[in-house]
């Protein structure tokens, strides 16, 4: 962008990048385009095209700056406000682009930006461009079996031997860990400080001794969990983010980049599909279906208000409370989403192996959207204190 490029300039440069690099929606797509599964269920191949299908797309757009657009420049961004993220999502958003893997966000959207606001220079030289081009994937391993939504009692513990630290302990729920190259790890440091500040943040390569990663089975019948185990391993302090005893902090701000990328989340199941879907099914007179596809049209709409409204706001450091609405808006949706097909296809959602059957990998995968990243209550909780002004949680 030039200094005398308006917005709406902007927007026509990106309308016409986008033309050229990709198909428009309104062209293809159909409700049997595109996956409508809210998780992806597939085997390991797959999943590493599909990855690299997203890694692809994504480095192109880096490449022609419509990408890292509100990055700094000196990190490879365009030095634009987060309005002009906005502006090209939207366009984008017209286009077939493929399916974003949740693997990939974690990366580039909440280790990346983290690395570069927290890490060391050595750090950045040796890790931030692989996590923000998408080629080196990230695995959030924060999660234990004690420790979820109460993240700061993780009992990893990281205990410090001159310049290496010795890490051991268990993480859970750890998406993408059997294919990623980093492990963000959020561990025990100091026992002897209340809790929220004994914690501190490590990259940690996969492949370092001591790495156990052993797949979950989902009810979607899929396995993009895992268990990891650390015993005995070995983390140089060059890999250390931020300072020791900092890792809440630094968590906090990593996790509410996780929510502000959920004001453009588009995983399977999107509007256009299920009013194709009733179409498809010759629902589309009925009252009932006709009130639920407007409900979803609204939820819609507030879901790309809200992110246009939190772009707008966003002047610089970590997202408001329109990241944990938008979260929220987004689980609400899913779920009309959920009940819209479900009432649409009955018992043929389960019972039968017709091409519909596959709306099921989008009912089993939604519960998970109001858990993954700090469940609702945990969003709720953090509206009401920190901007509703109502008294925090009671802390033990
Ligand atoms: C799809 C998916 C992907 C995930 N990926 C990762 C990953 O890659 N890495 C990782 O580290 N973790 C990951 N997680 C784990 C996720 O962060 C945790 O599941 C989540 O934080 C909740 O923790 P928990 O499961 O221990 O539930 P708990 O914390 O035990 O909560 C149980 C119930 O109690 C409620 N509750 C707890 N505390 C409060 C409170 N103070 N006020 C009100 N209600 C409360 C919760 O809302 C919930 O309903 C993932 C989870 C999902 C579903």
């Amino acid at each position: 962008m030039t200094l005398e490029e308006t917005t709406d300039q902007y927007r026509n440069r990106a309308y016409q990048w986008l033309s050229e690099n990709l198909t428009l929606l309104e062209e293809e797509l159909n409700e049997d385009d595109g996956g409508v599964a809210a998780y992806l269920n597939v085997d390991l191949e797959t999943e590493r095209r599909l990855l690299n299908e997203t890694v692809v797309w994504h480095q192109k757009k880096l490449a022609a700056g419509f990408a890292a657009i509100d990055w700094p420049l000196e990190y490879g961004g365009q030095g634009l406000p987060s309005s002009y993220t906005q502006i090209f999502q939207e366009e984008e958003a017209k286009f077939v682009t493929p399916d974003v893997h949740e693997a990939f966000i974690v990366t580039t959207g909440m280790v990346a930006p983290t690395i570069r606001d927290f890490g060391s220079e050595l750090l950045r030289e040796k890790a931030l461009k692989g996590i923000l081009d998408g080629s080196d994937t990230c695995v959030q391993l924060l999660s234990e079996p004690d420790a979820g939504s109460d993240l700061a009692s993780v009992a990893t513990r990281a205990v410090r031997d001159g310049k290496e630290w010795i890490v051991n302990g268990q993480k859970v729920w750890s998406s993408a860990a059997h294919f990623s190259k980093w492990g963000f790890l959020l561990a025990r440091s100091n026992p002897e400080v209340s809790k929220h500040k004994g914690l501190t943040i490590f990259l940690v390569p996969l492949d370092a001794e001591g790495i156990e990663i052993r797949p979950l089975k989902q009810m979607t019948g899929g396995s993009v969990f895992n268990e990891v185990f650390l015993t005995d391993t070995v983390i140089s302090d060059d890999f250390r983010i931020g300072e020791e005893g900092q890792g809440w902090n630094i968590v906090m701000a990593t996790l509410s980049h996780e929510r502000a990328g959920t004001e453009n989340w588009t995983a399977g199941g999107s509007y256009a599909q299920v009013r194709d879907l009733a179409f498809k099914t010759a629902c589309n007179d009925s009252t009932l279906v006709r009130q639920k596809l407007a409900h979803l049209y609204i939820g819609d709409r507030l879901i790309q208000w809200n992110a246009q409204r939190a772009a707008a706001l966003h002047k610089g450091g970590p997202p408001g409370a329109d990241a944990n609405i938008g979260k929220l808006l987004y689980g609400m949706q899913m779920d009309r989403v959920t009940d819209t097909v479900s009432h649409i296809l009955g018992l043929g959602l389960v019972a039968e192996a017709n091409e519909d059957f596959r709306w099921g990998e989008h009912v089993t995968g939604t519960p998970a959207y109001h858990i993954a990243g700090g469940t609702d209550e945990i969003q709720r909780n953090i509206l009401g204190s920190r901007y509703l002004g109502l008294p925090n949680e009671p802390r033990p």
